[in-house]
This record gives C-alpha cells, sequence and structure tokens, in this order.
C-alpha cells in the first residue's frame, strides 16, 4: 500500500491529539506537519505529549503549510470556521480534506461539494467518525420507517461549541428521509420554560445535553401504541472515533468526490 502523507491541524486538541497517534502508529501513514495557530516555527516534539514524534514542523497557518510540504491528506479537527478555511484552501492546493470539525453550515457544505466537482477531488467530512454512531444513525433510519414519534437526546461534554451536535442533526436529516412527516406532541402544547420541547427539526424533537464527564452520546427514541424503541451509542474515549479516520484517510485517496458522513462509505 502507498504511503499516505497527511498534515493534522489542531494537533493538541482532544481529537488532533488522538489523530496524531493514529496516524504515527499507521504504517502507510505518515505525518508530515501539523497546523497549530500557538506554535509556528516549532516542531511537533517541542510539544508537551509529543517528545517521541520527529520530523514534523509546525506551521500556522494551512496557507503557509501547503506552500512548505507536499502532502496527500489535511485531517482537520479544529473550530467550524478554522476547519472551513482549512478544507477550502487544502481543496484549492489539490490536498484532500478529512474533516471531523462539526458546525459546517450547509453553505460551507455545498461550497466544499461543488470545489470537489471542480478540481475532481475527494473530501470527506463526517460529524462522527466512531463506527457504533454510523451504526445507531442506520438503525436509527430503519426504524423510522415504521416509527414517525422520535426524540432525539443527544449528551456531550460541556467544552462542545455547537448545539444540536453534527451527529442529531445528521441523524434527524437521515430519518426525516424516511419517516411521514409529523409534528409531534399535543397540537396545543405550550413550553412553559422557553425550549424544554427541545429543537424542532421537521416536526421531531432534539435535545442537547452538555454535562463534565460525558465524552459524546446519543439516545434515540421511538414510541408508538404501548411500545418504546431505544437506539443508544456511547463513545467513552477519543479513541473511539480514530478507526473511522483512518477509513476515510484511505477511502479518501481512491475517491473523487465530496462524501458528507462515514455511513456513505462504509459497505
Ligand atoms: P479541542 O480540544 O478544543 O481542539 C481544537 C483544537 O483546534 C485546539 O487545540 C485549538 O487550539 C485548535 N485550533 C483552533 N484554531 C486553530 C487554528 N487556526 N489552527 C490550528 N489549530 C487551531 O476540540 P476537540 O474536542 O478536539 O474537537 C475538535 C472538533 O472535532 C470539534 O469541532 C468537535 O465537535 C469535533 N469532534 C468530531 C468528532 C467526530 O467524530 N467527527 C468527534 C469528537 C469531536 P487552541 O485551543 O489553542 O485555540
Amino acid at each position: 500500500m502507498e504511503t499516505v502523507k497527511i498534515i493534522i491541524a489542531g494537533p493538541r486538541g482532544r481529537m488532533g491529539s488522538e489523530a496524531v497517534k493514529m496516524v504515527t502508529n499507521t504504517e502507510h501513514f505518515e505525518l508530515i506537519a501539523a497546523v497549530d495557530h500557538k506554535h509556528d516555527g516549532h516542531m511537533l516534539s517541542d510539544l508537551e505529549g509529543f517528545h517521541s514524534i520527529n520530523n514534523v514542523p509546525i506551521y500556522s497557518s494551512i496557507e503557509k503549510c501547503l506552500q512548505n510540504v507536499e502532502s496527500d491528506v489535511l485531517i482537520d479537527l479544529t473550530t467550524p470556521e478554522v476547519g472551513m478555511h482549512h478544507a477550502r484552501t487544502a481543496l484549492q492546493h489539490n490536498v484532500r480534506p478529512v474533516v471531523g470539525t462539526t458546525g459546517f453550515t450547509k453553505a460551507d457544505l455545498e461550497e466544499l461539494e461543488l470545489i470537489c466537482k471542480e478540481k475532481k477531488l475527494g473530501c470527506i467530512i463526517a460529524p462522527n467518525f466512531a463506527l457504533g454512531a454510523v451504526l445507531m444513525m442506520k438503525f436509527s433510519q430503519m426504524a423510522a420507517k415504521y416509527f414517525n414519534d422520535i426524540e432525539i437526546i443527544e449528551l456531550h461534554h460541556d467544552q462542545k461549541l455547537d448545539a444540536p451536535s453534527g451527529t442529531a442533526v445528521k441523524t434527524a436529516e437521515m430519518m426525516n428521509a424516511v419517516r411521514d412527516f409529523k409534528q409531534q406532541g399535543h397540537p396545543e402544547e405550550k413550553e412553559t420554560i422557553s425550549g424544554a420541547r427541545g429543537a424542532d427539526f421537521n416536526g421531531m424533537h432534539i435535545h442537547s445535553v452538555r454535562l463534565p464527564g460525558l465524552i459524546a452520546h446519543q439516545q434515540v427514541l421511538f414510541g408508538s401504541d404501548g411500545q418504546t424503541l431505544s437506539i443508544r451509542h456511547d463513545s467513552y474515549n477519543r479513541a473511539s472515533f480514530m478507526s473511522g479516520v483512518k477509513i476515510a484517510v484511505e477511502t479518501v485517496m481512491k475517491q473523487d468526490l465530496f462524501v458528507y458522513g462515514l455511513e456513505n462509505i462504509l459497505e
């Protein structure tokens, strides 16, 4: 298998540091640079936690990084605005983005899809790289054909910036594609405290829980006469996402199209 040359943006982050471990522990991957806005000109080995990782320069901007190193894939695990800029710039330099950063808008996704088409390049964006979470979404979509009363409860750590989570939105979109429309709850229901019924996604409700101690969890509840069905996935650490990132890097090298969601590349 040919070696894939990889840049990681956000290497000090909770996800980014796991990605550094995964890339450096994978035989056919090579970490050739990192993008970190706070450590320009340093080597990754200068930073706490990375002392054993040699020959990986850090650049403060994606532009500078792409001018100095030749790479195949950019893994972005930063923040939505930064991630969008990184993905767009990478594609313009013929580098394929694998993006785990969440919070991209519909317009962002459409713009990236268009650049991929023009450049005939692959790009994979996945709001959740945990394989179990992808199965949870697929099983939920299967159930939504038969149950159209649905509540999503997503639970994350309290440092998460976006709500609802990208996974919850993606799950709702997938279920919406097969569910018969229904505006749930009593037609005259009133919130005595604003937000009590959560976000409304085409009649379904999404509830976002934020607590220290949590990582990433989601439960999809289905109800009908005399029965409920619960489908739940829990990520207990960030290593749980890395098998999906690895598959995405391998796949993005073989595909010349834009993909949103890991479920679209799993066989
Ligand atoms: P985090 O710990 O806050 O890490 C984000 C990192 O990005 C920080 O180290 C931050 O540095 C860095 N950063 C910010 N601006 C930057 C820039 N201009 N250039 C380079 N680095 C920059 O967050 P996290 O928990 O790792 O999550 C990162 C993203 O992944 C979030 O969007 C999160 O929702 C998403 N996520 C995705 C999945 C998935 O499976 N797809 C799973 C979990 C999380 P400073 O803090 O120094 O600014």
